[in-house]
């Protein structure tokens, strides 16, 4: 079955109406990306597009997911949880070079107190 490979010319609110409809029917919920898309003919862009701005949730369709914005492995969230967690890695460490860096630029301020006691 495919629902719109041949229909170029529909609208983008249709294909998700009718693509909504397909999934929601039993057993169809628990499709992923590449079932949906042999199966109906949708393309991946638009379905990850719908997965993203959450219109496809993964609440209600536990299989679909989109591509992490790092590194392009499928997932459910924006980013995959490898690359949030080496995110989080990379951003505690530039603040421990950030925290580092202040203390070897700024000026020793125990001078001034020194000499307003
Ligand atoms: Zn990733």
């Amino acid at each position: 079955m495919q629902l719109f490979a041949k229909r170029l010319d529909v609208k983008e609110e249709d294909i998700f109406s009718e693509l909504l409809h397909f999934l929601l029917r039993k057993n169809n919920r628990m499709l992923t990306n590449d079932e949906i898309i042999e199966l109906t003919g949708v393309s991946p862009e638009l379905l990850y597009k719908w997965v993203k701005i959450g219109k496809l949730h993964p609440a209600t369709f536990p299989n679909i997911g989109a591509p992490c914005e790092r590194c392009g492995q499928l997932t459910k969230e924006k980013i995959c949880i490898s690359c949030s967690s080496s995110i989080v890695g990379i951003l505690e460490q530039e603040e421990k070079d950030r925290i580092w860096f202040n203390k070897i630029q700024r000026p020793d301020r125990r001078i001034h107190t020194y000499y307003h006691k």
